[in-house]
């Protein structure tokens, strides 16, 4: 188990500088340019970005698909579409649907045979999900996923805003 738990990080930086194989955008289901971490990976990424994105087209939320990293450090980037929270919608259902997000992530990440992933916190930003809720969701998700596949991929959480890394801080001192 404590072999798992060392696989998780957690940093408070711009995802766009991690020197990893892989970063996680949080984009949206039209995959066009939005605010937040997807604005910044589109700026760092460079022109070629969205003309990949364009030609793929679209993903449902709770999927993921991938393009070259362009001009970042990392080679691929991984657009996971989280659910945006709704105060009448169905929680559980968005919890599935964050959860299935990750697990997406996961599905690519171990294809291609990545073996450092860097992930920001998916739907905590414009699209408004419960801070404390994402974050358990990310790191039990994360967790099974070593687990249950013997992974020895390092996944590197890099949390942005001072209360999402204190969140973190807590949640995998916990899980430890
Ligand atoms: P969503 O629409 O999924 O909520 P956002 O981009 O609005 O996506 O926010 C997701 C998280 O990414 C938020 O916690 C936000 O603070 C964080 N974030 C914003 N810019 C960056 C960045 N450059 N690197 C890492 N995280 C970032």
């Amino acid at each position: 188990m404590k072999k798992i738990l060392n696989q998780i990080h957690i940093i408070q930086s711009d995802i766009t500088n991690a020197k990893v194989d892989c970063i996680v955008n949080a984009a949206n289901e039209r995959l066009i340019k939005g605010g937040g971490v997807d604005h910044a990976i589109h700026v760092a990424a460079g022109p070629s970005l969205p003309i990949a994105l364009r030609k793929i087209g679209g993903c449902p939320t709770g999927e993921a698909v991938l393009t070259p990293g362009f001009n970042l450090q990392a080679k691929w980037i991984i657009h996971a579409v989280g659910p945006i929270w709704d105060e009448f919608e169905n929680h559980m259902e968005l919890k599935r649907l964050l959860s299935k997000t990750y697990e997406s992530i996961f599905q690519i990440a171990q294809s291609r045979g990545f073996q450092s992933i860097a992930i920001p916190n998916i739907s905590t930003g414009v699209y408004g999900f419960p801070k404390e809720e994402a974050a358990q969701i990310a790191l039990v998700t994360t967790q099974q996923f070593l687990i249950q596949n013997q992974s020895k991929m390092k996944v590197i959480f890099y949390c942005y805003e001072d209360d999402n890394y204190s969140i973190y801080q807590k949640l995998l001192s916990n899980l430890m």
